[in-house]
């Protein structure tokens, strides 16, 4: 059936706007990372492909019932008496946006055309690539005393067709270029989509984006050479501590005064940046971040953007209420030499911004650049870069430990 009205723009561009309610839209990350392909898409399977309790389904067990209704005690105690000065905070925070949270999740279940539209964003006509085999651990890897030998080849895109042809075992020829993997910048300045190897597995570099996977020791490499080449947009989504042993076996965390040593205001750009940072709902780390963070990185003009997290079916990821697991995450943004007001920057960046959309696996972020573009300053095209990215964007730079992780050929399907 042809789509129509905002249905059918939404499908192409990942982004709609909910009725009735100012700033809040539902998005499609995968439409939205697909902007930076041209030869492959992301695999909707692949992105979403985390379970969702689905109603009278995977009913629980006794023991179940028995740790759910332990945990709800303890929820209950933790609000009456144990809460810290922070948290009460944190708490009042979360009951100040929590009608805002609630109005943008309404507006979306009276929108019956996008709540149709939701399950079949989760699932391609088309099954993934096979990457073959077990994925790459690249922050193992990184860890390594051979890693300054690992040599990752990328496919130029006149040979592209013959590479794909052969498949892997490239030899390394005129058509391709070898570079170390680890603390290296390395670019795909074509204008499109390039294959890469590394170890037996293949890879997806889109256009014109650059990537240096190191540890946070090596960050000041990607300082510029002179300011005016610094960034204009920076995204940041540190491995905070959480204290869950589940987030642990997902990636290494660090302590938070590590990440005051983040170069920040030497990244930015001289005519400003946008900084977005990525952050949990403990209390305690939004006072480090107010108190600490943003005054040793130089950002001011704090704005908060929510993600409220859905189930393919529009119901909301969990209860809105709990203490420490909320259905929702924020961002807050700030500028950096945000002195020199830019004529065509709306350096007015609206306050309590909601996003919705259904989470992908492994916690990956949703791509919001888009929501922000008219929020950047300095010379465009914007000049982009996202801090412990686990992924690649056109036109992007990504750095962190494992910048390739999605980029596996497993995670797309062929245009
Ligand atoms: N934004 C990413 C996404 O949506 O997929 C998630 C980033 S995750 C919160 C943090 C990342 O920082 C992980 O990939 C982790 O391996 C990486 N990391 C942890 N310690 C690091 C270090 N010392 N140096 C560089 N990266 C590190």
């Amino acid at each position: 059936k042809a789509l129509v009205g905002e249905l059918s723009s939404f499908s192409r561009s990942g982004i709609y706007r909910l009725p009735g309610v100012v700033n809040a839209a539902f998005v499609d990350p995968v439409r939205l990372l697909n902007f930076s392909y041209s030869r492959y898409r992301v695999s909707a399977s692949g992105y979403y492909c985390r379970t969702f309790d689905s109603p009278g389904k995977g009913r629980k067990t006794n023991k179940e019932v028995n740790d759910s209704s332990r945990s709800k005690n303890k929820r209950k105690r933790s609000r009456s008496h144990d809460l810290n000065e922070q948290e009460i905070i944190a708490e009042r925070r979360h009951q100040e946006v929590r009608p805002l949270l609630l109005k943008a999740h309404e507006a979306l279940s009276g929108t019956a055309e996008l709540l149709g539209f939701l399950p079949t964003l989760v699932r391609d006509e088309e099954s993934c690539l096979d990457g073959g085999g077990l994925e790459q651990n690249f922050v193992e890897l990184g860890g390594l005393w051979q890693a300054p030998l690992y040599e990752i080849v990328l496919c130029t895109e006149e040979n592209t067709n013959e590479w794909q042809e052969q498949g892997l075992q490239h030899e390394e020829s005129s058509g391709s270029t070898v570079a170390p993997l680890f603390n290296n910048l390395i670019n795909n300045n074509t204008t499109n989509d390039v294959d890469a190897e590394f170890v037996n597995r293949r890879f997806v570099l889109p256009r014109q984006c650059s990537f240096h996977m190191s540890d946070l020791r090596q960050i000041h490499d990607l300082i510029p050479g002179s300011s005016d080449q610094g960034f204009n947009l920076i995204v940041i989504d540190p491995p905070w501590e959480n204290g869950s042993a589940y987030q642990k076996a997902v990636y290494p965390t660090l302590p938070n005064r590590y990440f005051l040593y983040l170069p920040i205001r030497q990244l930015a750009h001289t005519d400003g940046a946008l900084v977005a940072l990525w952050m949990t709902n403990r209390g305690k780390l939004r006072s480090f971040v107010e108190n600490e963070l943003f005054p040793s990185w130089g950002v001011t003009d704090i704005r908060t953007i929510y993600w409220l997290k859905i189930k393919p079916d529009g119901s909301l990821l969990g209860d809105l209420d709990l203490i420490h697991h909320k259905p929702y995450e924020y961002l807050l943004l700030g500028y950096v030499n945000g002195k020199k007001v830019v004529p065509d920057c709306n350096q007015n960046l609206e306050e309590n911004q909601i996003f919705i959309s259904i989470p992908g696996a492994y916690s990956r972020k949703p791509p919001l650049a888009k929501l922000l573009v008219d929020n950047i300053p300095g010379p465009k095209p914007s000049r982009c870069i996202e801090l412990f990215a686990r992924e690649l964007i056109a036109e992007w730079t990504s750095w962190g430990n494992e910048p390739l992780r999605f980029q596996d050929l497993t995670y797309f399907v062929k245009r």
